[in-house]
């Protein structure tokens, strides 16, 4: 690992401040970054640590939307949301391991945009806003415009994400082919019941990172039970190919976890 400098702030506007230095980056729970900068694939003057802001790591509710500090942890998520909001409680207590849970943040996910992770299907299915905070102030934005591909977002560099608000869907869950080396999702499907409609967030399958797969939604917006899946084409949008998993099976998975999550959200 390169050398670095760590700085603790205590608060959202000490950290903005510090992450005005050179070549300096937010550090949350790590468990991406470090093992990133072990292998020299990253490298920062400053690690601003953001574990020791209490106003980034509040959880609450108000029945219709429940609101999670960007500080988080995947493990209290599991554990305090679960009354308000049990199928993003549910895909929570599913990510990585103990340890993964005990130190990652809705944050970091968030930001980190992995192709494969979790959190940014449930954000995208329930039409969350996230609140980003800079040098500049806040400001909100929605799900469908953050998501803009491959580990990329509409966050600006000196921004970090300081809560999520996430509309409370009348039923939803969550469905994940967990590849077992890395728990990750192979593929997972997020379906959120609205009274507006229905929303249904895919990831681990694209290239291009999480997507709503548009022609699911209408169908289930239609009729909200899995015989509505029966005769949609899976989606194409740039399926990844590796060795876990073709194209064509990646394919067939969008429409299977979508299935079972409809099924599962009854
Ligand atoms: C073994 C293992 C299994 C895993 N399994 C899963 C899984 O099943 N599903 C899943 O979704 N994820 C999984 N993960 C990833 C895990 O969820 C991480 O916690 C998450 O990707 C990053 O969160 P973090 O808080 O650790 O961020 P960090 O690693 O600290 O940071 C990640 C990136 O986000 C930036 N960042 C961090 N916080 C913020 C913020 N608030 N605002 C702006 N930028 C920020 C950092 O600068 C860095 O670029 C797994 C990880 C491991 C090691």
């Amino acid at each position: 690992m390169y050398d670095f400098t760590l700085t603790r702030p205590a608060t959202v506007a000490e950290a903005i401040a510090a992450l005005q230095g050179e070549d300096a980056q937010p550090i949350a729970g790590g468990q991406t970054l470090l093992p990133t900068m072990k292998a020299r694939l990253a490298q920062a003057d400053t690690l601003v640590s953001l574990t020791g802001i209490a106003e980034m790591k509040g959880i609450s509710s108000d029945g219709t939307t429940l609101t999670l500090g960007g500080g988080a942890t995947h493990a209290a998520v599991a554990r305090e949301a679960a009354q308000a909001y049990p199928a993003l409680a549910s895909l929570a207590a599913r990510i990585g391991d103990p340890a993964v849970r005990t130190r990652g943040t809705v944050g970091g996910s968030l930001a980190n945009n992995d192709p494969s992770a979790c959190y940014p299907a449930g954000a995208l299915a329930s039409g969350a806003t996230i609140t980003a905070t800079g040098p500049s102030g806040s400001r909100e934005i929605a799900a469908d415009d953050y998501f803009q591909g491959l580990f990329t977002t509409a966050l600006e560099e000196d921004e970090i994400v300081t809560s999520v608000a996430f509309p409370i869907p009348e039923t939803a869950a969550y469905e994940k082919m967990i590849q077992p080396a890395s728990r990750f999702p192979l593929v997972a499907a997020f379906v959120a019941k609205f009274p507006a409609g229905v929303r249904v967030a895919i990831t681990g399958a694209s290239a291009d990172g999480v997507f709503r797969w548009t022609e699911a939604e209408e169908a289930l917006t239609a009729n909200f039970t899995p015989d509505a899946l029966k005769t949609l084409t899976p989606p194409t949008h740039d399926m990844i190919s590796d060795l876990h998993g073709s194209q064509d099976y990646r394919r067939h998975l969008c429409k299977v976890m979508t299935t079972r999550a409809v099924k599962a959200a009854g």
